[in-house]
């Protein structure tokens, strides 16, 4: 088929949840990918940071064959080595507790928040806060959590019990809590809400108040989990421990997953028959996990997206100082915002036309979370491509 084909059967028989670019992608590699006709493209937003490791990474597409050829899915009524074995190494490389794995980013908020329910429940304590301009996905659940109201509009009534307060400011916080409050949930840095970053004190102030009043603290690092910020988990630049969090996207490198990771405290809330998912934690995608695991390790990515990370900054400021429409360069590790007095769509457009493929959010911000292996050169191509197309803006 070609690409318009493609593209015409996508139009009659897909549902129309998604605006897409006019793009066919066939094949990746680490940070490339080639388009139906052959065109190579430099991946600044490779799965939307799902594939961290990169498209296509050699040992993962490995251990993935090899697994082919045993066995795709054991049902979770019977044990295999591969969910144990990521499980564990998860907890040794997080905090001291137990996990559940499910399929999705939203699948494992929805599991965190009926975690939280259940502690709570004999308490009379239901209520869970949340941030403004947080993003925790889009089950009934999930969306019920998330703080922005784009989202939500048109799907009511929606979960109760979800309180909505202003990011990084504590009084807001303070204000809401009361005695049915059981948990607090947000991401260190806000993804989709455009590289919103948290403050360290706000932080610690919230640990400490979640401990004085026995609420959980939950962090959501399904987009700044896995390495992303330089630290495996984004909670590790802060020594702040939560007690459960979630992860997702990057955690398979490309194959879907999702996972709970519960602190000791609160491991044995969930029983048998209070939660489960069908394909949660099949060989198939923890095999891929584990093997992601190792690469992060072996190959010092976390090391490489600290330092790719602050030469992004570096070139970025560059830019700032050159186009006065950038009104601020932000991020960690390889998680980076460019933050417009513009719109940005036409600038993702150009930048496709040319090659790279970026993301903006919120209509002004040019959303960047490369692949955590990714070269220098490949950097200095991509912002150079970057630059180009800025440079006609002006
Ligand atoms: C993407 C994302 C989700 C939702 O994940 P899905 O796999 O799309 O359900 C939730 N929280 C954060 C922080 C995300 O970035």
């Amino acid at each position: 088929m070609n690409k318009r084909q493609i593209i015409e059967q996508y139009e009659e028989f897909v549902l129309p949840t998604y605006s897409r670019y006019d793009l066919v992608i066939v094949k990746g590699k680490g940070s490339k990918v080639w388009d139906s006709e052959g065109k190579e493209y430099l991946d600044f937003f490779p799965g939307w940071a799902v594939s961290g490791i990169g498209h296509c990474h050699i040992d993962v597409v490995k251990a993935l064959k090899q697994q082919l050829d045993k066995i795709i899915h054991v049902p979770n009524n019977y044990y295999n080595e591969l969910q144990g074995r990521l499980a564990q190494k998860l907890i040794e490389k997080s905090f001291p507790g137990k996990v559940f794995f499910c399929n999705s980013g939203a699948e494992s908020v929805e599991a965190v928040i009926k975690l939280a329910r259940k502690y709570g429940h004999k308490q009379g304590r239901y209520k869970i806060i949340t941030m403004e301009g947080s993003f925790h996905g889009r089950t009934m659940g999930a969306l019920s959590a998330t703080g922005q109201d784009k989202y939500k509009k048109g799907f009511g009534p929606l979960g109760e019990g979800f309180q909505v307060v202003a990011f990084n400011d504590l009084s807001s916080l303070k204000e809401k809590i009361d005695d049915e409050t059981i948990a607090i949930l947000l991401e260190l840095i806000q993804g989709e809400g455009g590289i919103n970053i948290v403050d360290e004190n706000y932080l610690s102030e919230i640990r400490e108040i979640c401990d004085r009043n026995d609420i959980l603290l939950i962090f959501d690092e399904i987009q700044t989990g896995m390495g992303r910020t330089g630290k495996l988990f984004a909670y590790q630049n802060y020594n702040i421990i939560p007690d459960a969090m979630t992860l997702a996207k990057s955690l398979g490198a490309g194959v879907p997953v999702g996972a709970l990771v519960v602190g000791e405290k609160y491991q044995d809330v969930l029983q048998s028959g209070d939660h489960a998912s069908t394909f949660g934690g099949n060989p198939l995608v923890c095999v891929a996990c584990v093997e992601t695991l190792n690469i992060i390790d072996r190959d010092n990515l976390l090391e490489n997206a600290k330092e790719m990370g602050e030469y992004f900054i570096e070139k970025l400021k560059k830019f700032k100082q050159e186009f006065n429409f950038i009104r601020q360069i932000r991020g960690k590790g390889l998680m980076l915002a460019i933050e417009l007095k513009i719109e940005g769509s036409t600038i993702v457009d150009r930048c496709l036309q040319r090659g790279l493929l970026i993301n903006c959010t919120q209509n002004n911000i040019l959303r960047l979370l490369p692949a955590m292996n990714i070269t220098k050169d490949e950097v200095d191509k991509g912002l150079d491509v970057l630059y180009g197309v800025l440079k006609k803006v002006k």
